[in-house]
């Protein structure tokens, strides 16, 4: 599922094809995504709509139209989001289909399970959906006190509050673990539990991995690709993330596999002691 290293990658690859593009028509698939897309809005490209630009927000995609418009997608699950020749056969599960001028290309929405996002709305729908309090800040921009503020506050495990879309906007399941992991905590620590200084490492941990898996493109596993045929790398430098059964890159003890928060997690038991054993031990790491 892409997280925000993936959509960021889709993001800027989708800039430079769209640069100076305007979109000149909308065409709908047979079949509908979680969301139907708004068909009485498609009046909204009768004219050309020049693209003012392409932005990431959380997992969002934001396409920015002359005339207050926006073009909004959510890559769900298995969401594929690219400009194409127009000529290129239309792959299969390709859901909606937008005109590009000049040239004979288009920007093309693909998505297998269709737990993905296309939507048109306006500057005030757009904003209202990415900044309001459904959306927390971006974690380059969340600081350890506020991180450590929603914890303490939370009676969830940390791995769960890593993924609450309104504690920061962009985190799954692979970079939480991650995090986690860099940070020395165990997932299913309760928030509540978290120190200040872990909190700040947590924080510290959590942007250095985002960085570096943006650096590379994020993670291909199984369905993530960007622009034609595209693959991340991060995934060659998981560190627990599907890494069960080996060994620690740390400290060589065996990467285990837990279910926290209702999702497939993965520790190593040595370096992110477990809960229970903190408590008896007292504040000992
Ligand atoms: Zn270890």
């Amino acid at each position: 599922m892409p997280e925000l290293p993936e959509v960021e990658t889709v993001v800027r690859t989708l800039r430079r094809p769209l640069q100076g593009a305007s979109i000149v028509g909308v065409r709908l698939g047979p079949r509908q995504l979680r969301r139907p897309w708004p068909v009485d809005r498609n009046f909204v490209f009768t004219t050309p709509r020049p693209v003012l630009g392409v932005y990431r927000r959380g997992k969002w995609i934001r396409c920015r139209l002359r005339g207050g418009w926006n073009l909004l997608f959510h890559l769900g699950m298995t969401g594929r989001l690219r400009v194409t020749d127009a000529e290129a056969a239309l792959e299969p599960h390709t859901h909606l289909v937008f005109d590009l001028s000049p040239g004979n290309r288009q920007i093309r929405f693909q998505d297998i399970r269709r737990f993905g996002v296309a939507d048109l709305l306006t500057d005030e729908e757009c904003e209202a959906l990415l900044s309001g309090e459904q959306l927390g800040p971006e974690p380059f921009d969340l600081t350890a006190e506020q991180l450590w503020q929603k914890a303490r506050g939370s009676k969830r495990c940390l791995k769960a509050i890593l993924m609450d879309q309104s504690v920061t906007a962009g985190v799954g399941n692979i970079y939480a673990d991650e995090a986690l992991f860099e940070a020395r905590l165990h997932p299913a620590r309760l928030g509540i539990t978290l120190r200040r200084e872990e909190a700040q490492r947590l924080r510290n941990a959590l942007v250095s991995v985002l960085h570096r898996a943006i650096e590379v493109n994020g993670s291909t596993i199984r369905t993530f690709f960007f622009g034609e045929d595209g693959r991340g790398g991060y995934q060659n430098e998981f560190r627990v993330y599907h890494q069960t059964g080996k060994p620690c890159p740390r400290c060589g003890a065996v990467i285990r596999r837990l279910l926290v928060a209702g999702r497939s997690t993965h520790f190593c038991p040595r370096c992110q002691p477990a809960p229970r054993r903190r408590a008896r031990t007292g504040s000992h790491r």
